[in-house]
């Protein structure tokens, strides 16, 4: 487990402007990674992957047991930041029924034609649930911020400062209901360089495995880097809140970014204190009963021994 007080620095504290230079996006920067060493990180890392994976799994079983509660994990990024190879790797430990991802491609017609929540309100995880948004509702605050073109029907076509604050207050209403209402959401941002991408971007060209991951749309995106990383900033400084607090994750190390993701979720969960319900007295008579029952001391219910 890392200690909290070293996560605390990958989180939006609420109410700040973020400017996104002064959050690493290589894990070695960190004071983190300082603190353990730096020659010891990656191992550091990938204990700290396994520890999570067995907590996590008890924190999960726990969250379908109390079903009191349900998590929403939200992914944003840049392209090939690493948002699937973190939720795979995060979530491998977990039980696949207590889970749900849906990854969130461009609004079809009939999303376009309801209002911008509507799509993501469907897919959200019910009680005793993790439910993992690839994409979310905040990209109807970052994409189409750079690309109001995409807005879609209905939309003014140069929309002001007023409508993306409507949209953050909405998106802040929204999540104030769904945390009322029982459900932890932790906004996690996979902060990558420039540089790092650049060099993922090569990897996918030179390598003929991963030529399918190269898409020309992620080429035309990339030129438009600096008004995304404007866009991240200003949704990470308007949405930031003690409810639904955003995490800036270092991205450039892939095993530095799931080892952080796990320890986050794992201890949020955990943090949750659920308890596993209580049986009633008349349901704890039941249990008794069947107890007698099956220790053969109803002849009813003797079993015939293996045959040898
Ligand atoms: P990968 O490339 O790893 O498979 P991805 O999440 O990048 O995963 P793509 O199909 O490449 O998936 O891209 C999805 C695209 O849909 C992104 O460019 C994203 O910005 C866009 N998109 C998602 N939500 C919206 C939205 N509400 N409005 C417009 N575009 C959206
Ligand atoms: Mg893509």
């Amino acid at each position: 487990m890392i200690k909290p007080k070293l996560l605390e620095q990958f989180l939006v504290e609420p109410g700040t402007t973020v400017n996104l230079k002064h959050f690493a996006t290589d894990w070695t920067e960190t004071e983190a990674a300082r603190e353990l060493g730096k020659d010891v990180t990656k191992e550091r890392a990938s204990e700290i992957l396994a520890e999570s994976h067995k907590r996590l799994d008890a924190a999960q079983e726990r969250l379908y047991a109390s079903d009191t509660h349900s998590v929403l994990l939200i992914f944003q990024a840049m392209d090939a930041a690493g948002k699937d190879g973190t939720i795979r790797h995060v979530m491998s430990g977990v039980n696949p029924q207590g889970c749900q991802v849906y990854s969130f491609k461009k609004p079809s017609t009939e999303e376009l034609d309801h209002n911008f929540l509507w799509r993501y309100m469907k897919a959200l995880p019910e009680r005793g649930r993790i439910g993992i948004f690839n994409r979310s509702y905040y990209e109807d605050v970052l994409v189409v911020k750079v690309h109001p073109e995409w807005l879609g029907p209905g939309q003014p076509t140069h929309p002001d400062a007023k409508f993306w604050e409507k949209r953050f207050e909405d998106i802040n209403n929204f999540e104030k209901h769904l945390t009322r209402n029982g459900t932890l959401i932790l906004k996690f941002f996979l902060h990558l360089s420039k540089g790092e991408q650049k060099r993922r971007f090569l990897e996918r060209l030179n390598n003929p495995e991963k030529h399918w991951k190269f898409s020309e749309a992620d080429m035309a995106e990339r030129e438009h880097w600096k008004d995304y990383q404007k866009a991240f900033e200003e949704a990470l400084s308007a949405t930031s809140t003690k409810r639904a607090p955003w995490h800036v994750i270092p991205a450039d190390r892939k095993y530095a970014a799931h080892a952080l993701v796990a320890d986050t979720v794992t201890t949020a969960i955990l943090n949750l204190d659920l308890e596993y319900p209580k049986v009633s007295p008349e349901k704890m008579v039941k249990l008794e009963e069947a107890r007698a029952r099956l220790e053969n001391k109803d002849p009813a219910d003797s079993v015939e021994p293996p045959p040898a």
